[in-house]
């Protein structure tokens, strides 16, 4: 199964993608996580990247597009992958067309995780990462470590993402609206799309994803069926 998991930054995407994808046995592909790779490895993409993340803006296509086709050729994508963050604009929505049409495979749904902006400066202020794990995703107030700054899981230190700071948020979000919204447009119009509301539990709102592409039961209010 191929997705595309997209929404504003603090919609939960990351929490999601990692469950969505354990559960369809799929890998989990996030190009912020790509990123954060080759930053942690000094390398000179890293480098190059972390100068625009740190200002809240997009990196350049060519260097994210590279990335993507890189690791969309490894042989560990054969049951399929959930790509998170990507595509952010549609020349990396047309990329990704192209990048498929060559492995003649296609999408299966693109899921658009949706939530009030009034909410996503809170979610993203509080969220705090393992340094140990990125998948290990706490938050100071929906989903407090049992001792502070601490993982629960493996005991590694937690941070707060530099770009998670508010003025960065601020202007993530506004890039988010003016080039990762045509490209919502852009699979809506191949009938591809299914908005879930980002609101809820994270338990809830995976229900609610899991039956947008067919999988578990939710009723039709939108209530979590398990
Ligand atoms: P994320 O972890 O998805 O929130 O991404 C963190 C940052 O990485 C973003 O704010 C961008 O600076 C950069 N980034 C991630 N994915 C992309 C992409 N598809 N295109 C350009 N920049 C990206």
């Amino acid at each position: 199964m191929r997705i595309l998991l997209i929404g504003p930054p603090g919609a939960g995407k990351g929490t999601q993608a990692v469950r969505l994808a354990a559960y369809l046995s799929i890998q989990h592909i996030s190009t912020g996580d790509l990123f954060r790779e080759h930053i942690g490895q000094g390398t000179e993409l890293g480098q190059n990247a972390h100068r625009h993340m740190r200002a809240g803006l997009l990196v350049p296509d060519e260097v994210t597009i590279g990335v993507v086709e890189e690791r969309l050729a490894r042989p560990d994508i054969e049951r399929g992958f959930l790509l998170d963050g990507f595509p952010r604009n549609l020349a990396q929505a047309k990329a990704l067309d192209l990048i498929l049409a060559d492995s003649k495979s296609q999408l299966d749904a693109v899921l658009d995780l949706e939530i009030p902006e009034d909410q996503v400066v809170r979610r993203i202020a509080g969220r705090r990462l393992c340094r140990r794990d990125r998948e290990h995703i706490f938050h100071v107030d929906y989903s407090p470590p049992k001792v502070a700054e601490t993982c629960d899981i493996c005991g590694g230190e937690l941070y707060q993402r530099d770009d998670d700071r508010e003025a960065t948020v601020r202007r993530r979000l506004e890039v988010y609206h003016g080039m990762t919204a045509p490209v919502v447009d852009h699979y809506r119009a191949r009938g591809l799309v299914t908005p879930l509301s980002a609101i809820g539990e994270v338990q809830e709102v995976l229900d609610r994803a899991l039956a947008a592409i067919g999988h578990g039961q939710v009723d039709a209010s939108g209530a979590p069926g398990r």
